[in-house]
């Protein structure tokens, strides 16, 4: 008997050892991620090009190439790789932050300028914001190498700002062109500047600022494409803007300079015997995100895409000397291909029909506000302006009876939708009281226009879960030297940590 309660003991004791040993294993998995190969023996590159789609995962990507295989009515189920699905080496990252599984582009962007976790909002500082982190641009800048810092949205928006500034919060655009007007790098393109005269508005005007530290700004298309090698410090905005940032691509007129214009004028700029190190972000992805906008989400993708098609063009021609690093930040949306109204069946063909990203059509609705009354607002004044924006037909439209048009015919349940939208619409900002249904439903967006969009995804097959980001991973590509580095699976901050063992800086 004894003996038996000795021998349980025994038993037991050590069935508690192996289970504390197999939680300490599970422990030192889950926060010891060291698997990643981040060691290079080769040559150093003398051209980096990192580009980062933000709020860019793989929905954003395939559904883009799942448009492109089937654009100008071709029917089969085939896709058309976008520039950089094609590259040798791809991987997967992972892109929560230090307090969250869900990042924003600020703590993602910390961790792969400088290889660290931060919190959301912070800027190259730990998560004391005290400390300061050093980011890869300064390393690179102080090897030799140019600096070019290339954005479809403000140009003191968070990623960008990771690539030359150190600030608590990523909302102190004032002070993050301050950092830019002092960081020395050689060529800022794209948006323009949040907060030009500070918070309060009573600052010295930051281009003011930006030309006395010797840098030449330009903003017209006939300035920018004269840009050559010997124009010098460079800051070159887009002349045409919606806000700070460049006009979503659906709504880019085709004479009107396009991201990919801003890198090619980039490489012009930057190219010189010691090399360059060019960050392109395309943040309007991330935006369409936010807003739901599965069209203004693909035309965006396609036009990074070529933009990432001018940095392979270069590659072709310095194939030993040149990588190139395509990501994401982090996913926005939440999208995905797959709707319970269509089952199994997507319809990318009536993503063609949009003319115009939401934000555009917000426009209409606005002008449409400002000349009706609340009592007078009909759903059907605006039949015309949604056909023409969405190709969503009303069942009233002697379109509607037109076989190609039959599945772009509104139902009597998207029409009610539409109406309660209206309501929400025409009601005072101010004194819109949503239900916890209409919060999901519309989130911040503006009832109507938010509406339209996730009625045509719906019909596309399209949909999503949210209006923020989400904790989906990334997927990573390569090509050039050190291009095998990024295989596998790993952390947001491996990225960084590959650059700087390829590139071998300090
Ligand atoms: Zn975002």
């Amino acid at each position: 008997m004894f003996n038996l309660k000795k021998r349980l003991g025994i038993i037991l004791s050590i069935a508690l050892a192996l289970a504390l040993c197999v939680g300490f294993m599970g422990d030192s998995i889950a926060t010891n991620n060291n698997h990643a190969n981040n060691t290079y023996n080769g040559k150093a590159p003398k051209y980096v090009f990192l580009f980062i789609g933000d709020g860019m995962s793989f929905p954003q990507i395939a559904s883009a190439e799942m448009y492109l295989g089937q654009k100008n009515g071709k029917e089969a189920i085939s896709s058309e790789y976008l520039s950089f699905s094609k590259f040798p080496a791809a991987g997967t990252a992972l892109t929560f932050d230090a307090e969250s599984f869900i990042p924003d582009s600020a703590s993602t962007a910390t961790s792969l300028a400088t290889g660290e976790k931060t919190l959301g909002g912070v800027i190259n500082m730990d998560v004391t914001k005290q400390i300061e982190f050093t980011p890869i641009t300064e390393k690179l800048k102080a090897q030799g190498k140019k600096i070019g810092i290339v954005t479809s949205v403000p140009i003191t928006h968070a990623t960008p700002a990771c690539f030359y500034a150190k600030v608590p919060h990523r909302n102190m655009a004032y002070e993050i062109g301050l950092q830019l007007a002092d960081s020395g790098f050689d060529y800022f393109a794209g948006g323009s500047f949040d907060q030009p005269t500070g918070k309060g508005k009573d600052q010295e005007h930051i281009l003011d600022i930006v030309r006395s530290k010797g840098y030449n700004v330009v903003n017209t298309k006939e300035e920018i494409l004269e840009l050559n090698s010997k124009s010098g410090k460079t800051v070159a905005i887009s002349p045409v803007l919606d806000g700070n940032a460049m006009t979503y691509e659906i709504d880019r007129k085709p004479d009107e300079l396009a991201l990919s214009d801003f890198v090619k004028k980039g490489i012009e700029v930057l190219h010189n015997k010691n090399g360059f190190f060019m960050m392109v972000e395309s943040g309007k992805i991330d935006w369409a995100g936010h807003a739901n906008d599965a069209a203004a989400s693909i035309h965006d993708t396609i036009q990074f895409s070529k933009a990432i098609d001018e940095a392979i063009e270069f590659y072709n021609k310095y194939p030993n000397d040149t990588l190139i690093i395509v990501t994401g930040d982090h996913e926005c949306g939440g999208m995905t291909i797959g709707f319970a109204g269509t089952g199994y069946e997507t319809f990318f063909n009536k993503i063609d029909r949009v003319t115009m990203s939401q934000t555009e059509f917000n426009k209409i609705v606005k002008v449409f506000k400002e000349n009706t009354t609340k009592d007078k607002a009909k759903l059907s004044d605006l039949f015309e302006d949604i056909k023409n924006a969405y190709g969503l037909i009303a069942p009233t439209d002697e379109d509607a009876q037109k076989e190609e048009n039959k599945s772009m015919v509104l139902t009597a349940y998207e029409i009610k939708r539409l109406e309660d939208a209206l309501k929400q619409t025409m009601r005072d900002v101010d004194n819109r009281i949503y239900t916890d249904q209409e919060k999901v439903m519309y989130g911040s967006y503006e009832p109507l226009s938010i509406t339209l969009t996730h009625i045509l995804n719906n019909k596309a097959g399209i949909d999503y879960t949210s209006f923020s980001h989400t904790g989906l991973p990334v997927p990573v590509y390569a090509i050039g030297v050190g291009h095998e580095l990024f295989n596998g699976y790993y952390d947001n901050t491996d990225i960084n940590k590959k650059i700087e063992a390829i590139t071998k800086v300090k």
